[in-house]
């Protein structure tokens, strides 16, 4: 067996207390193996997003035990998991949160300008297959293109892994499509291990491994034996 990326024991989170309390994590167990690209599938409030947000060092448990590698994410203080998301994490948003007044390359220098090994902007710009639009702004370029940006703005640092929530949530089935093929492409390409949040089933079928959430827990998991192409795919 090839090495894990992620690996969580009996995860839990409760945002709030007493009768207020939300049990958003009920003890969740997973390994996620490096280099596969996942999908977590689950109703809304199921708890994909807590549980990315876990693994990607923007949120804490409250209880039970989350691995990056080696790295122990649930013993790490602030400093040690500030550090973890800034050299291992590349995130993707379902909106995208580009900078309106900077090009697209520009936007990708915001990150390749503080981190250590980065690709060129236009290097990760051509992985999504932007490289014809990089002087292009924000407002010049459809949603699909904006989310391809902000892809290649979360790979240009060469992270371990990709997480992303809903990275299709407002898309179109065409340029839903495009996003799904780059993300595919810098999975395949770079070896990036990959985890995507989302309601939309189909994008199961594209997937190495579909862990299905309810109710704060890991219900299902599914290896597929085979995978569509983003373009055998629509919704
Ligand atoms: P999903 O991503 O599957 O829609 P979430 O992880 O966003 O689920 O949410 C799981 C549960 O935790 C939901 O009941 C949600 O309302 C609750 N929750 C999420 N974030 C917070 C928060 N910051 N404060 C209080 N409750 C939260």
């Amino acid at each position: 067996m090839g090495a894990t990326a992620f690996r969580t024991v009996q995860l839990t989170k409760t945002y709030g207390s007493g009768d207020t309390a939300v049990q958003a994590l009920r003890g969740t167990d997973l390994i996620l193996p490096a280099g596969e690209f996942t999908a977590i599938l689950g109703p809304s409030g199921s708890g994909k997003s807590t549980l990315l947000n876990i693994l990607g060092g923007l949120d804490r448990a409250s209880s039970g035990q989350a691995w990056f590698e080696e790295h122990e994410l649930t013993a790490l203080s602030d400093a040690g998991l500030t550090r973890y998301r800034r050299d291992h994490v590349g995130f993707v948003f379902q909106f995208y949160n580009l900078v309106p007044s900077l090009t697209a390359r520009e936007n990708v220098s915001l990150v390749t300008e503080i981190a250590s090994h980065p690709m060129r902007p236009e290097e990760a710009l051509a992985r999504v297959g932007l490289a014809d639009r990089a002087e292009h702004f924000p407002a010049q370029l459809s949603g699909g293109e904006q989310q391809r940006v902000a892809i290649a703005r979360a790979i240009a640092k060469r992270p371990s892994v990709l997480l992303c929530d809903e990275p299709t949530g407002a898309l179109d089935s065409k340029t839903g499509v495009a996003v799904l093929e780059a993300l595919t492409h810098v999975n395949t390409e770079l070896g990036t291990t990959t985890v995507i949040i989302t309601h939309n089933a189909i994008i199961q079928k594209i997937a190495h491994r579909v862990l299905l959430m309810a109710d704060g827990r890991i219900v299902d998991e599914i290896v597929n034996p085979t995978r569509l192409k983003p373009s055998e795919v629509s919704w």
